[in-house]
């Protein structure tokens, strides 16, 4: 059954509103190092603080590769932006599982009381009361 707007939950339109935004982002992590570039009689060899410097990439493993992608010092800042917009749409994306699930335990309770009130109306619960007894029980 397809709902109508406003039977949808505030706090879900609110989250599906903030992920239906399109925004560049990106998934993985990001890595920021200072490496050795190897050649003969550079300072960097011997000298941690004279390693060359910020390397800026975003890593990634998929089917257990690793992807990556560098960019320069001067891109640096924007692709942090990138991955903390994936990281919030990540959350975002969790947190609207999480108020479905609500929205579905609110409707499948308020089915469950709609068919207890039923039964009570023609005064017959198809569920038993008495105390089911098993056979395993009986062993002692
Ligand atoms: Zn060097």
């Amino acid at each position: 059954m397809v709902k109508s707007k406003s039977d949808v939950p505030a706090a879900i339109r609110e989250l599906i509103d903030r992920l239906a935004e399109p925004k560049p982002m990106r998934r993985g992590s990001l890595s920021v190092r200072y490496l050795k570039c190897n050649k003969p009689g550079c300072a960097c060899a011997d000298d941690p603080k004279a390693r060359h410097g910020p390397y800026t990439s975003v890593v990634r493993t998929v089917a257990g590769k690793t992807q990556s992608r560098s960019v320069p010092a001067a891109r640096a800042d924007l692709l942090r932006q990138h991955v903390e917009a994936g990281q919030r749409f990540r959350q975002d994306v969790e947190a609207y599982w999480q108020a479905c699930e609500q929205w579905s335990d609110a409707e499948l309770d308020a089915a469950e009381a709609g068919s207890e009130t039923e039964a009570a109306k023609k005064g017959a619960s198809k569920r038993s009361s008495r105390p089911r007894s098993s056979p395993r029980s009986k062993r002692s």
